[in-house]
């Protein structure tokens, strides 16, 4: 079940101090219990900020992780500001030739899922310079150790000790502040991968606070918001993502979603079971299954039992196909006007600017720093 369908009876926590516990998943799926039931009792405490690297098409990772969660809680009347990441793309790689193809793109997954430009703001970074400029002192708030830290900085930073690790990758959790904090977001609807990022970006919201206007919080501490698929796997059984060439784009034919899902990896058990721990592929094929359908993992698990992986695979494709259907024939649609892509993002770039400015003015303000 989508996770703002299940909330939880419980009163929500007020952005405090730093929980140890946030970064790990089972703090944080608590605490997305909490927000979803505080998000259904009062939608305009909420602004959202979530967004995506264009790197390729969205897939079906993106759908079940963040994706349909901004549909929902646009559609519940939270303020939801949708952030295209391209300056995150020259962290690992070149500028590449395609990336104005790849943007519009997003912009045509985006509304194709649901996200209606009339009721959200869509925009990429790098038009919006005063956000950009908040990089510079939020630099300021963290040391090096504490950025090196983060796992997807580590991780580059791995054998080759940093070497061939460019400086923006290093600072990519810091620039994910400024995204997140330029608009003043509390609440970011991500995946499990994303989740020591924004530990970061809030460490950095409170020592803004405690450092330009203490008693007076100006940034707020935003909280991760995760769905019932905080992790995707692709068919290779690692995280789906768009460059690991293991994904399902949600553009993808009906027949290309059969061949690519016929492909993906389970284990050597015929029963199917529904064990994540002790069977993540399986269990990655029967929870997209059940999304689709609208049942539990469990249920699906037992529908297919002894008839093997190929049942659930043929399972999977028919639902998912049936999912997607409708969002595939608006982007075919969306897609053949590029134009009106162009003129979603340039009043969402124009809308982005006109608040980036402002924030700007103030933090300026606060640092002693407006002449
Ligand atoms: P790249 O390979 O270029 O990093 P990606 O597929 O990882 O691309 P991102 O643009 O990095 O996609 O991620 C955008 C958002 O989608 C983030 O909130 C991320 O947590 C979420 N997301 C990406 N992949 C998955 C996945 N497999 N399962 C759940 N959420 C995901
Ligand atoms: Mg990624």
């Amino acid at each position: 079940m989508p996770v703002l369908t299940t909330p939880a009876p419980v009163a929500p926590a007020p952005a405090g101090p730093a929980d140890p516990l946030s970064s790990s998943l089972a703090a944080a799926q608590r605490r997305s219990r909490e927000l979803t039931a505080a998000i259904r009792a009062d939608p305009r405490r909420f602004r959202v900020l979530t967004g995506d690297r264009p790197t390729g098409p969205l897939h079906v990772g993106h759908l079940f992780g963040t994706l349909a969660n901004r549909v929902t809680l646009q559609d519940l009347g939270v303020d939801v500001r949708v952030l295209i990441a391209d300056y995150q793309t020259i962290t690992d790689r070149d500028s590449p030739g395609t990336l104005p193809a790849d943007v519009l793109g997003l912009v045509a997954d985006y509304l194709a899922a649901g996200l209606d430009p009339q009721r959200c703001t869509i925009f990429a970074h790098s038009q919006v310079e005063p956000l950009n400029q908040l990089l510079i002192p939020f630099l300021s708030l963290v040391s090096v150790a504490e950025v090196a830290r983060n796992p997807t900085v580590k991780e580059e930073f791995g054998a080759g000790g940093g070497a061939a690790m460019s400086a923006l990758m290093f600072s990519y959790p810091v620039h994910q502040a400024a995204d997140i904090l330029f608009g003043h977001a509390n609440l970011v609807p991500v995946g499990q991968d994303q989740l020591p990022h924004l530990e970061l970006t809030r460490t950095i919201a409170r020592r803004f606070n405690e450092r330009y206007c203490p008693g007076r919080p100006y940034f707020p501490v935003p909280d991760a918001l995760l769905s019932d698929a905080p992790l995707v796997l692709g068919t290779d059984g690692g995280k789906m993502s768009k460059s690991r060439g293991n994904a399902i784009a949600l553009g993808a034919s009906e027949d290309e979603t059969a061949r690519l899902i016929r492909g993906a990896r389970t284990d050597a058990q015929r029963v199917i079971t529904y064990q994540p721990g002790e069977r993540p592929e399986v269990a990655n094929l029967v929870l997209l299954a059940a999304l689709c359908l609208g049942q539990s993992p469990e249920q699906v698990a037992g529908q297919i039992g002894a008839r093997g992986a190929a049942a659930l695979k043929a399972l999977l494709t028919d639902a998912l196909n049936e999912r997607l259907r409708l969002l595939r024939a608006r982007r075919r649609e969306l897609t053949a006007d590029p134009g009106y892509l162009h003129q979603v993002l340039a009043d969402g770039n124009e809308r982005a600017r006109q608040i980036a400015t402002q924030t700007l003015a103030e933090v300026r303000g606060m640092m002693h720093t407006a002449y």
